[in-house]
Order: structure tokens, then C-alpha cells, then sequence
């Protein structure tokens, strides 16, 4: 179903109350017929005016239209979560400080609704396949704090009690197709040392279909890469090259190139740069545990740059459709780190 949004005024004209939305989302999944979640029987339902739920006629439970969606069990209004989704999709990142103001709720709730409404946007990036000439690339956000011995003392206990290094790094691994521009982005760990030729391997694998071509740089982890894929350029970023003097002696010294011909990275150079700003101007900083969602928003976005507001508002709200979320599935710590869950 289209719906003509072209900016925050359409947005209000389509969706003016808390009813609109409902109306909407009802003529979306039902088509005028209140289907049970429970059952699934769609005859003879009839509405409770009083309790504004429907009830079953067959299994008698009573069912609502955000039963079964994300907005399940969720005591803010219809109209602000669709305003929400507006604002994401459509701004470069928003803060759940600014959306509480915007809404009128408290933080911790609008960091959840944006948790949530991240959590829709998954799907796409995590089974998106390219195909063609990609280019491939491993980025790091964040700093490691050098000069602050209290953080410095913290993170040597803590590699001490968790048996790895203290998290000051987010490690995303980005693919992109340089014709369509459609970009995959990947946590992979929390450290310089977490690219190994398995993991590459893997994340290219999913990614990328067999028959494409791989640039990367000289990264010692992607060597395998060309017994699984149609070719391998290889930008050689830093090299060493001998040279002679006037006087005949010879020295070593350090050449820095960036484009060989066809053979470059710096389209996904450029998607790392727009990464970085939208962690730095918007988010200020995300965490570790969270920072696979953030990507998700970013390439959701990056992927449909030339959609329209309305069609970004509707696919948002198809896929929240059939997903229910809680607060202890995002926020628990599942040990993924040990496990490698998140690359599956
Ligand atoms: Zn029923």
C-alpha cells in the first residue's frame, strides 16, 4: 500500500491521531476482516467498544491489531511509534535523548522503541547477497584511551577476569557493490586482532556470490580469498621500494598508493567515513554490544538513499509486522563474543 509523504506536513495530514494509525495497520494486516492470532479465524469477530479490542468468536480470546508486531504490549500511543520511524529513517541517525523530547517520553523508553525499530531493519543486512565487482574492507570505531590510568587499570582487570581485551573497539567488516552502490556491514569483533582468514572468508562467502570479483587491501587475512572467488585485485597501500643515490648507495623507502588502475577500496572507504560521522556527530558513541544495530540503521538507510520518505515509513512498518521483541531480548549479554553468534 503507497502512501504520499514528501515531508513532516504529509506526515501529520495522513496520520492527524492514535485511530489513523490504527486504521491503517488494521486495512494493512486484516483487509477489513479481524483475523485471531490465535486461532486465525477471521469470521464473526466483533469489537468491544468499551476495552477497543476485538474479540474471537470461535476461541473467544481477545486480540488487538499491534498483537503479534513489535508495538505489542506497548503503552505509547500508534501515532508516536510511526512518527519515531519517520524520524529515523529519515534523519542521519536519531538520539534517543532528542526523541524523548520530540514525543514526550522518557529516555529509557525511546531508546527502546529505536532498539526495536532497529531490530526490524536486520534482516536486510544480514542476508543481503552482492554480486559483481565488490569491494571489501574492515573498519574500527571508537579510541582507545591511552592517558587515562583509571581506564587503563580497568581494562587490565577486566582482561584479567574475562580472559580478552576491554571492548574500546567496535571491528566492522563492509562489503560493497561499486555499480549499485548497495553496501553490507558486519560487526566481527572488538579488536584489531579479531580478522582472521576464517572469518573474512566466511562474511565474504554469505555476502558475495562466487562469480565476483574482490578488491581488497593487503590485509594478511584475506590471502584465501582466491580459491573461492572469481578473482582478487589487491591494492598494495603501503609498499617498501629501494632507491639510489647520487652517490650510489642504496636505501629503503616507504611508497603510498591508493588506486591501481581499476583496482581500489575506496568506495567502502568512503561508506567508513559517513559510519564514523554519524557515530561521532549524532550518537557521540555507541556500545560494543549494541553496535550491529547501528549498522543495520546505517546501511538500511545507505541502501535506499533515493527512496521516498512514504515508501521508507511503509517497509519499515512491514517488517515490524511479524516480529514481537522484548526488553530482555535486546538487552541481555548472550556471550556472543565467545560463540561467534553474531556472524551467523
Ligand atoms: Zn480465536
Amino acid at each position: 500500500m503507497e502512501i504520499s509523504i514528501k515531508n513532516d506536513f504529509d506526515f501529520f495530514s495522513v496520520f492527524p491521531s492514535d485511530e489513523a494509525c490504527i486504521q491503517y495497520l488494521e486495512h494493512k494486516r486484516w483487509n477489513g476482516k479481524p483475523k485471531c492470532p490465535s486461532c486465525g479465524n477471521s469470521k464473526d469477530n466483533w469489537f468491544i467498544t468499551t476495552r477497543k479490542v476485538y474479540k474471537c468468536s470461535d476461541c473467544r480470546k481477545q486480540f488487538s491489531v499491534i498483537q503479534g508486531t513489535i508495538f505489542q504490549s506497548s503503552k505509547i500511543g500508534l501515532r508516536s511509534w510511526f512518527y519515531s520511524i519517520f524520524l529515523l529513517t529519515t534523519y542521519p541517525g536519531y538520539p534517543s535523548t532528542r526523541l524523548a523530547k520530540r514525543i514526550g517520553v522518557q529516555q529509557r523508553t525511546a531508546w527502546l522503541m529505536l532498539q526495536k525499530i532497529r531490530e526490524t531493519m536486520r534482516d536486510e543486512n544480514s542476508k543481503k547477497v552482492l554480486s559483481g565487482i565488490v569491494e571489501c574492507d574492515e573498519a574500527y570505531l571508537g579510541s582507545k584511551p591511552r592517558r587515562d590510568l583509571r581506564l587503563q587499570k580497568r581494562m587490565t582487570e577486566y582482561k584479567r577476569d574475562n580472559d580478552r581485551e576491554y571492548e574500546h573497539l567496535k571491528a566492522a567488516f563492509g562489503i560493497i557493490d561499486r555499480y549499485s552502490s548497495q553496501i553490507v556491514i558486519r560487526k566481527f569483533g572488538w579488536n584489531r586482532n579479531c580478522l582472521t582468514t576464517d572469518i573474512a572468508l566466511h562474511l565474504l562467502k554469505k555476502h558475495v556470490t562466487t562469480i565476483s570479483t574482490v578488491n581488497t587491501d593487503e590485509h594478511p587475512s584475506y590471502f584465501r580469498i582466491p580459491q573461492h572467488f572469481h578473482s582478487h585485485h589487491v591494492i598494495r597501500k603501503n609498499r617498501f621500494v629501494n632507491r639510489t643515490r647520487k652517490n650510489g648507495t642504496t636505501y629503503k623507502t616507504r611508497v603510498t598508493s591508493y588506486v591501481d588502475g581499476k583496482t581500489h577500496v575506496n568506495g567502502i572507504e568512503n561508506v567508513w567515513k559517513h559510519l564514523q560521522d554519524m557515530e561521532k556527530a549524532v550518537y557521540k558513541q555507541f556500545s560494543y554490544k549494541h553496535a550491529q544495530r547501528y549498522f543495520d540503521e546505517f546501511s538500511f538507510r545507505w541502501n535506499r538513499r533515493t527512496a521516498s520518505f512514504g515508501n521508507l515509513l511503509v517497509e519499515v512498518i512491514d517488517n515490524a509486522l511479524d516480529k514481537v521483541i522484548t526488553y530482555g531480548e535486546l538487552a541481555k549479554w548472550n556471550n556472543e563474543v565467545q560463540t561467534n553468534a553474531w556472524l551467523n
